[in-house]
């Protein structure tokens, strides 16, 4: 404090601005301060205390820069005042931040007046108006806007901001590249024209909804852009105080792309990029209810290629997917544009032909179809040939829903099958009974094991010279308590095509040799088994080791087991085959070449595979009494056999007559009615022993 308190003057001068000061004592909002041309402080209202901390007792006296005014601005303060209160330059009105009495900012809006009394003392009067409350919105107000300024850096979307007519005001992006247009082209322009058409459209429909309904609308759409193509996700919002569009525009590209690539997993085929089987099925259905509406006919082409399973198992799975691959582009390449081809799993495609008139038309495609493979496949340096077996079915003829489409199909490919392969056959009602059958056997046959529906009954063996019983051939009987008894003719096939004769050929295996262990012991007669074993059994590459195991668990000798195979089983040429059969020959198991004459009889198989007997079918032994062609045949297989060293089974024996010839051509063994149907284990050891008493 530069001088002691006058109170004396202090006193006139409150006196003379007395009733200024009553009215700011009532003002506590705003801090009104008097000081003497010294700046001490004259007049301290209610407010000033409020604001800066100080009483008036306190203040009165002190000096203004003492006070309120913060260090760094004392000298430029005191200098303008001084200044103003001689040469009358007047201090402007405006922001300053001044000091509470705990040292913390007081922001304030402060006006200034100078009076003179009537004693012609200048007098200063600060009127200040705090301005905290204003001050801490600003900062809110800019914080706020930074914060979504920063936002806006980090998100790459657009913004626009627009009024209720949708034209453009303002917009942000940190990613300029999505801008379909440069901003001089779009600001203060309808959003509306600023964009092709039909997407305008969209914006317009939505701006309008938005601004009417107070709601929040989202809307996909895709712009061609010089990066290419890209998809966007629109979200619009009112700001309805304010008569404002905001528009929020992300770009949706990448999960487009992800969207996209779930959504071709889900249709399409990974390996050969043909539609799969959901997506055929559908398409199948939409074109059936074309067809419906239209008058027009379908066909469906149910395709299997032949023997695939045995390229994939012989050259491996990478040869096997080349050759789908290829298979579904020749496939492909024959069909319309319009027409589908797909791929329903494994070696099996679908054709879809719309709008077909008649059959030739459908015939040319399948001709063409089948044509298409007859040119060899050439995959790693390999020439494959590979044929297809192809069934028709035709909407509405043959069906009118797409399941029953594809199955009558399916079913018209199987008769292609077994017509030899490499054809077509049209879907007929026959069809269909025989495979609802084949269908209901497959179906009965899981489980049939486990249920122990399977029975083994033998037929015995005669030894032609010696009339007598050598051993038995072990034939399988199934009875089942839906189906009744079903032949082997019947279930075998669909038992090989299902791949259960394994587990089902074990059993055989298994029942057999138990049965004959006993029966040797009972008749103490080293009888021989005659086991039916099928090409797909020999696939299995535990065979084996199961007979080997067989044989020690079942304690008997190998040299009284004789596996009968079909000419099939060898036509494979597969390496494995002859492994096995060499790995039998060796355990010492004997191989019979069953239903010689049926197949193609070829000689070079007897030689080539160690073979110990030949059965000639029942078809010739039936015809040799009648059937000079037929005797002379069988007179030929006999004594081609033997001069192998090969020993002769006739099987199907059904008269004397026939014996007394086949006894005359020297055959070694008969089997068939003429002496007993095959029989069940207690009937087979009653018959034998019956014929041991005689
Ligand atoms: P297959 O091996 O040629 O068996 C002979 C078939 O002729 C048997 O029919 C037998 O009952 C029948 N048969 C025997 N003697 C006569 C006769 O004098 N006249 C007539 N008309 N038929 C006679 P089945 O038991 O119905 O077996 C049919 C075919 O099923 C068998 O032909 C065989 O290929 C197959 N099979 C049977 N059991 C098995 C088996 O356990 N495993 C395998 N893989 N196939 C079997
Ligand atoms: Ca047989
Ligand atoms: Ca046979």
């Amino acid at each position: 404090m530069d001088s002691p308190i006058d109170t004396t003057l202090l006193n006139h001068q409150f006196i003379v601005n007395d009733p200024l000061h009553y009215l700011f004592d009532a003002v506590k909002a705003i801090a009104v301060q008097g000081y003497d041309e010294e700046r001490c402080v004259i007049y301290w209202n209610k407010g000033s205390e409020l604001l800066y901390g100080y009483t008036s007792e306190e203040a009165l006296g002190q000096k203004l820069e003492d006070l309120i005014i913060p260090h760094d601005i004392r000298k430029p303060v005191v200098d303008e005042i001084t200044v103003w209160l001689q040469k009358g330059t007047e201090i402007p009105a405006s922001e300053i931040t001044l000091r509470h009495k705990n040292g913390k900012d007081v922001p304030v809006f402060s006006s200034h007046v100078i009076f003179t009394n009537k004693y012609k003392n200048k007098q200063l009067y600060c009127i200040d108006v705090d301005l905290a409350d204003v001050k801490a919105a600003q900062a809110l107000v800019i914080y706020k806007e930074r914060m979504l300024k920063a936002a806006f850096e980090t998100i790459p979307d657009l913004f626009f901001l627009m009024d209720e007519e949708g034209v453009i005001n303002y917009y942000h992006t940190s990613n300029k590249k999505n801008l379909y247009k440069l901003p001089k082209d779009f600001i203060g322009k309808p959003m509306g024209d600023c964009l092709p058409t039909d997407i305008a459209d969209k914006f317009i429909k939505h701006i309008k909804k938005v601004v009417k309904q107070n709601t929040v609308e989202c809307f996909e759409y895709k712009l061609t852009m010089p990066q290419g193509l890209v998809y966007f996700e629109a979200r619009i919002s009112h700001l309805h105080e304010y008569k404002q569009v905001v528009v929020i525009i992300r770009d949706i590209t990448e999960q487009h792309k992800s969207a996209e690539i779930i959504k071709h997993h889900a249709y399409y085929d990974a390996l050969t990029l043909l539609p799969n089987r959901f997506l055929a099925l559908d398409r199948l259905s939409q074109l059936l209810r074309e067809a419906e509406r239209n008058n027009e006919k379908i066909a469906i082409f149910f395709i299997d290629l032949d023997d695939f399973k045995k390229v994939n198992d012989t050259l491996g799975h990478e040869i096997g997917d080349k050759l789908l691959i290829e298979s579904a582009n020749r496939l492909n390449k024959v069909v319309r544009k319009e027409d589908t081809v797909g791929r329903l799993g494994g070696d099996e495609f679908i054709v879809l032909l719309k709008d077909v008139n008649d059959n030739l038309n459908v015939l040319t495609v399948v001709e063409n179809l089948l044509k298409c493979f007859r040119e060899s496949f050439s995959l790693d340096g390999r020439d494959l040939t590979l044929t297809l077996s192809l069934g028709i079915a035709l909407y509405p003829d043959n069906g009118t829903t797409s399941s029953e489409l594809l199955r009558n199909a399916d079913i018209a490919m199987y008769q292609a099958k077994s017509l030899g392969r490499n054809t077509y056959s049209f879907f007929t009602k026959k069809m269909n009974k025989s495979m609802l059958r084949r269908l209901e056997i497959e179906e009965q046959m899981h489980g049939a094991l486990e249920r122990n529906e399977f029975e083994v009954h033998y037929q015995p063996k005669i030894d032609i010279k010696h009339n007598s019983l050598v051993g038995a051939e072990a034939l399988l009987r199934w009875h089942n308590p839906s189906l009744g008894n079903i032949t082997p003719d019947e279930f075998i096939p669909i038992a090989e095509h299902t791949g259960l004769i394994v587990p089902i050929g074990s059993f055989v295996i298994k029942q057999a040799l138990n049965f004959l262990h006993r029966w040797q012991n009972i008749q103490q007669n080293p009888y021989t088994m005659a086991i039916n074993i099928s090409p797909r059994q020999f696939r299995d590459t535990e065979l084996l080791t199961f007979v080997e195991n067989t044989l020690t668990t079942e304690n008997v000798s190998a040299k009284s087991i004789e596996f009968e195979i079909t000419e099939g089983v060898l036509m494979n040429g597969q390496s494995y085959i002859q492994e096995a059969l060499i790995g039998l020959n060796k355990l010492g198991i004997k191989l019979s070449m069953d239903d010689f004459g049926t197949g193609y009889s070829s000689l070079s198989y007897l030689r080539r595979y160690p073979f110990d007997v030949l059965k000639i079918d029942r078809s010739f032994v039936k015809g040799i009494t009648i059937d000079k062609a037929d005797l002379d045949l069988v007179k030929a297989i006999i004594s081609m056999a033997h001069s192998l060293g090969i020993l002769v089974v006739a099987e199907g024996v059904e008269t004397k007559e026939q014996v007394i010839i086949l006894h005359e051509l020297n055959c070694d063994y008969l089997q068939g009615y003429y002496y007993n149907k095959p029989m069940t284990e207690p009937n087979l050891i009653a018959y034998s022993k019956k014929l041991l008493c005689f």
